[in-house]
């Protein structure tokens, strides 16, 4: 995971930050207005025009930046999904949003805001270009507004390519999933095309090297191997996501579950139920039977093998927030991503305690079907 960096504050009740990797991105674009496209499309003024242009250039850029994943939050909102917050970095800006949007109407809605808001600020900022050209205003402004017009033309038309993570990604999938009926399938597949249509762009970027004889390309092609790992992990969670599928949890869970006290130590725990079991996890229990962690086989590996008849097991446990509660009859899919740094989940009916879910369980859930019977495997 990326840092939050910066807090720039909140906008249209949104958490906005920035990463450091942001203000190089700025500097380098307000030195390429500054010292290349400014002096050489409107000659002979003064450095400190060039450089106040290219500066607030630059700033106006991030802000269109900003303006494209604002859009994609304040719709995202509208469809019922809440906003964690939107960072800007390197390669742009990303809103994180809090759940999967209701419906593929909605997906396509959301993924399509922000093309659509770049669309609207390359045609005001055209629209600007073109007046303060005909009230004989400075040129350097004619022009910096003209290019970040054409730049904000450029930024919709590649978020636009069809794979995902990117914003055309995300539209086929959701056309995927209204035609599949199943949102991680539509994904996965939009994800596979993401990885082709990544592999485009490294390539696009390799020819211009070849053909340019510079190091322009070099731009492109780090652009596309980011997008081709980005879809491969995008490949690899929506994939064994739709392998889940309806599978309920309380076809896969183990039960009945071992606990263990927050006072006994780890060598209790290690001897005793970890021993007994197959868990990779024990609930830990107060005096009182109600659960407050869960104590996991990493974490005790984690403890020198001298020091478990001295560690009691409420030293070294997770708190609740650090594993996924769910009920029996939720889908195994809707774990995948939601089982926190534990890396299990406490199933619960009724407020009591009556199953768990761990790694190994979500490996076996991969490998059956819908209805919960095993598959042959065909793999040798
Ligand atoms: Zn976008």
């Amino acid at each position: 995971m990326r840092s939050r960096g910066v807090s720039l504050g909140r906008l249209a009740g949104v958490d906005v930050s920035a990463e450091f990797s942001t203000l190089l991105i700025a500097g380098l674009l307000a030195w390429s207005f500054a010292e290349g496209l400014l002096p050489a499309v409107v000659p002979e003024r003064l450095p400190i025009v060039y450089w106040s242009v290219g500066i607030v250039g630059s700033l106006l850029f991030l802000g269109s930046l900003l303006i494209h994943e604002l859009s994609h939050s304040v719709v995202a909102r509208r469809n019922g999904v809440g906003v964690r917050g939107i960072t800007l970095w390197l390669f742009g800006g990303v809103a994180e949003l809090e759940s999967d949007p209701p419906g593929p109407g909605a997906e396509f809605r959301i993924a399509a805001a922000g093309p659509a808001a770049s669309f609207v600020f390359a045609a005001a900022s055209f629209a600007l270009s073109l007046l303060v050209g005909y009230a004989n205003g400075p040129r350097v402004w004619v022009v910096m507004l003209g290019y970040l017009a054409v730049l904000n033309v450029f930024l919709a038309v590649f978020n636009l390519l069809p794979g995902a993570p990117l914003d055309g990604g995300r539209i086929l999938g959701s056309v995927l999933w209204k035609i599949r009926g199943d949102r991680a399938s539509g994904m996965a597949g939009a994800a596979r095309v993401g990885m082709v249509v990544a592999g485009l762009v490294v390539a696009a970027g390799f020819a211009e090297m070849w053909f340019t004889g510079t190091m322009g390309g070099l731009w492109t092609v780090l652009i596309g191997a980011f997008l081709f790992s980005a879809a491969r992990a995008e490949l690899a969670y929506y994939a064994t996501r739709a392998a889940l599928g309806g599978v309920p949890v309380s076809s896969v869970m183990l039960h009945p579950v071992q606990v263990t006290s927050m006072r006994a130590t780890i060598a209790e725990a290690v001897h005793g139920p970890f021993a007994t079991s197959s868990q990779t996890a024990l609930p830990v229990v107060d005096p009182n039977q109600q659960i407050r962690g869960l104590l996991t086989m990493e974490q005790v590996r984690r403890v020198p093998a001298e020091r478990w008849g001295v560690t009691e097991a409420s030293a070294v446990m997770y708190g609740l927030d650090a594993a996924a509660l769910v009920s029996p009859s939720d889908p195994v899919g809707d774990l995948v991503g939601r089982i926190g740094a534990s890396a299990h989940a406490l199933v619960l009916h009724e407020g009591r305690l009556v199953g768990l879910v761990g790694p190994h369980e979500l490996q076996r859930a991969a490998r059956l079907p819908a209805g919960g019977n095993p598959v042959t495997s065909t793999s040798t």
